[in-house]
């Protein structure tokens, strides 16, 4: 039996079976559909992208994985150099790893690590925000607030370590003057935060959150899993705002295998170095630096610098904007657009019960949840295909 995710298998429906994709098309057996979620937000290249493949072939010829563990490779090394060149300021220390919730996992363990290795123990408390997710792993659970994973909460109660605020900056500054000393960092997605609801906010208050952590020594984190490589219009928000600690994945690899990467800046990375053993990262997932990923990753950023993808994404979020400028309904209660996201959102979840299979019937794939109706496209889409994902979105509320 295939355990299948986020699902009561006791009702859930029979899942769509795919026997082909290429480009934004996903097949099944009669139908060919447009993935307006490009895959949980990765595959922002399309699939079957012939460089990426390609890259992951040529690969898969020499070898397609050896540890990390006392040994290197190319594809490791050449990825590792990439990131340093395309990421901004000093973010230039990579630990790979097999997931986005991994990736994140690191990140906490860094940052508490980078403390206590700095003999400071008093810093025990991770901050995040409210509507927060950063992965499905036990910390990450924590470190998030999603209305669908509370039962962390009842399994074996609330961290008192983990706090979690809002958006606006009073509540930001109120924060950091009542904890600032048990502080030791502050995690978040920036400007849009994904699972929790397709929520965006001002750039205002990340500017002020870099501000407060560098008065008071705090590590900012910033979760780009899902927000890294264009999706909120900027490469990175990082771009705008430098954070000590940035986790990418969904993206990284162009959709094609799944890996992610954790990159401390120097300051976080020195602290680390030492001729004490115990200071050490104690940290190695099995796969991580897989080097079929670091191909399919290596050609996807490639791909990135070389395809105008910003471009892109300015060309979607414009045609979005105009799609949806004189539409409302009454169960609406609000409409989101950032970059390469469009978010409805609806007052009544069953609103959207049903809406799947009617963008089946007219040739595209979409999975609301909760009640979030929303597209994360892959960047290549056409005008035409963009169009017809959002007229089937507003074809649901007119039926
Ligand atoms: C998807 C996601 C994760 C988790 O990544 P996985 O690869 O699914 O473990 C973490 N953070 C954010 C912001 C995400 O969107």
């Amino acid at each position: 039996m295939i355990w299948y995710p986020y699902e009561q298998m006791k009702t859930m429906k029979e899942p769509y079976k795919i026997i082909d994709a290429e480009g934004v098309y996903i097949y099944t057996e009669n139908q060919k559909l447009i993935d307006s979620v490009s895959s949980w937000w990765s595959v922002i290249h399309g699939y079957k992208n012939p460089k990426i493949t390609n890259a992951i072939k040529n690969q898969a010829d020499k070898f397609s994985h050896v540890m990390l563990g006392g040994l290197t490779h190319e594809p490791v090394q050449k990825l590792e150099q990439k990131l340093r060149e395309f990421l901004p300021g000093d973010l230039d220390y990579c630990f790979f790893s097999d997931s986005g919730s991994v990736a994140v996992e690191v990140a906490l363990k860094m940052a508490l690590q980078y403390y206590v290795n700095k003999g400071e123990k008093k810093r025990i408390k991770i901050m995040g925000l409210t509507h927060a997710y950063h992965g499905d792993t036990f910390k990450t659970m924590e470190a998030g607030d999603d209305e669908d994973y509370h039962f962390i909460l009842e399994a074996y109660g609330e961290n008192v370590n983990a706090i979690h605020i809002p958006t606006n900056i009073e509540a930001l500054e109120n924060a950091f003057s009542m904890y600032h000393e048990e502080l030791n960092c502050f995690i978040v997605e920036p400007l849009l935060q994904g699972a929790g609801g397709m929520r965006m906010y001002d750039i205002a208050f990340l500017k002020r959150a870099r501000e407060l952590c560098d008065k008071y020594g705090v590590l900012l984190i910033f979760d780009e899993v899902a927000t890294g490589f264009g999706r909120t219009g900027y490469r990175f928000v990082s771009d705008l705002v430098l954070p000590d600690i940035i986790v990418l994945g969904k993206a990284l690899t162009g959709g094609h295998i799944g890996h992610a990467v954790t990159v401390a800046n120097k300051k976080v990375y020195d602290g680390f170095l030492s001729d004490s053993s115990e200071k050490a990262l104690m940290h190695g997932p099995t796969f991580m630096g897989n080097a079929l990923a670091c191909s399919a990753a290596l050609a996807s950023i490639e791909l990135f610098e070389e395809g105008n993808y910003l471009e892109k994404i300015k060309k979607i979020e414009a045609i979005t904007r105009r799609e949806f400028e004189n539409f409302s309904d009454e169960r609406i209660k609000e409409i989101r657009i950032m970059g390469g996201c469009a978010c409805l959102e609806v007052y009544d979840s069953s609103t959207l019960k049903g809406f799947q299979e009617f963008a089946y019937e007219k040739g595209v794939f979409s999975r609301p949840f909760l009640k979030y109706l929303y597209s994360m496209v892959p960047y290549i889409i056409s005008e035409e295909e963009l169009v017809k994902v959002f007229t089937t979105m507003k074809e649901w509320f007119r039926r």
